[in-house]
């Protein structure tokens, strides 16, 4: 078989996956960047198009056909204007400067190094560039070293590097947006119900219980704190995000990862509210602690994580 062919030790060392992380963290950029503005001109897109029924509108807010008519109108040009603008997707158009417009060039492009080379700034306008595409960049590049290392030098590793990417999209979407998109949540959970049944990550009936449990258990902190304090606590996203490392994870790790986010969660949302005076009632996205949660659970892995918790839980 020509996967057997392969030098997986070479191809998947940590230095060589290292650098792949590199790559994947610059793309990863793009899909951060990227993927709420392309969503966010779809569901505008999608509601234009609802809008143009003015019969429909007539009948579900009692007004007038002449009223609703002209709305529907001025819906539809706004619908067409939308539909004229140049196509904006992960791949095209090329990276630019956004404070100039510059097109970037290949090397100026390239993870980590780019950035370097520029001292940190356009080379046109020379307009600081944010540090967090470096960082992004080497942090991918970091995790999939360090997954090389922890779980060897074996195709299903790829896996993981696979998960540990859409964690960190999502936690850095989730921070910019406070939302969690169902075109990353959603495909990463059947990836992990699919990857534990062909027998590649852990036992089906485990991904399966954690999937189910990882969402419930959420819905039912929502629910509890919604009754409660009357407001809302987190979003249906969070419990997408903990059903889907549920799927990769299994059940035995859900408690910990939600013990370990919520008390970073506390500790961190308690200094902003006394140190930076960030308001009470200011949601402060919660995916980030979630993957930040995780990311502990599947590097440092079930035994020695319980071990641990099992200490202190007494
Ligand atoms: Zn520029």
């Amino acid at each position: 078989m020509f996967l057997a062919t392969i030098d997986w030790s070479l191809w998947l060392s940590p230095w060589v996956l290292g650098l792949f992380g590199l790559c994947i963290g610059s793309f990863l950029n793009v899909v951060i960047h990227r993927l709420p503005l392309m969503l966010e001109r779809q569901w505008v897109h999608e509601s234009a198009a609802q809008l143009t029924d003015a019969a429909a509108m007539a009948r579900a807010a009692r007004l007038p056909l002449a009223e609703t008519e002209k709305l529907a109108k001025a819906v539809d040009d706004f619908g067409t204007r939308i539909e004229s603008l140049p196509h904006f997707g992960i791949a095209a158009p090329r990276s630019r400067c956004p404070h100039c417009g510059h097109q970037l060039r290949w090397h100026e492009n390239l993870p980590l190094v780019g950035w370097l080379r520029l001292g940190g700034k356009c080379a046109a306008c020379k307009a600081p560039i944010s540090k967090r595409y470096p960082l992004i960049e080497l942090i991918t590049g970091l995790a999939f070293a360090t997954l090389s290392w922890r779980f060897g030098a074996q195709p299903t590793t790829l896996l993981w590097c696979g998960f540990v990417a859409a964690l960190i999209a999502l936690a850095m979407i989730d921070l910019d947006t406070q939302f969690l998109p169902d075109d990353i949540t959603l495909p990463l959970l059947w990836a992990g119900l699919v990857a534990a049944a062909m027998g590649w990550t852990v036992p089906l009936d485990k991904a399966l219980v954690g999937a189910a449990a990882g969402y419930l258990s959420l819905w039912s902190i929502y629910w509890l704190y919604k009754l409660v304090r009357k407001r809302e606590g987190m979003g249906y996203g969070d419990f997408k995000l903990l059903a889907a490392m549920g799927a990769w994870l299994g059940w035995p790790m859900l408690l910990p990862i939600i013990l370990l986010s919520s008390a970073v969660g506390a500790v961190v949302g308690i200094c902003l509210i006394l140190f930076r005076g960030h308001g009470r009632e200011i949601p402060i996205p919660f995916g980030p602690y979630l993957v930040g949660g995780g990311l502990v659970a599947l590097f440092v892995g079930q035994p020695a994580l319980l071990g641990l918790l099992g200490l202190y839980l007494g």
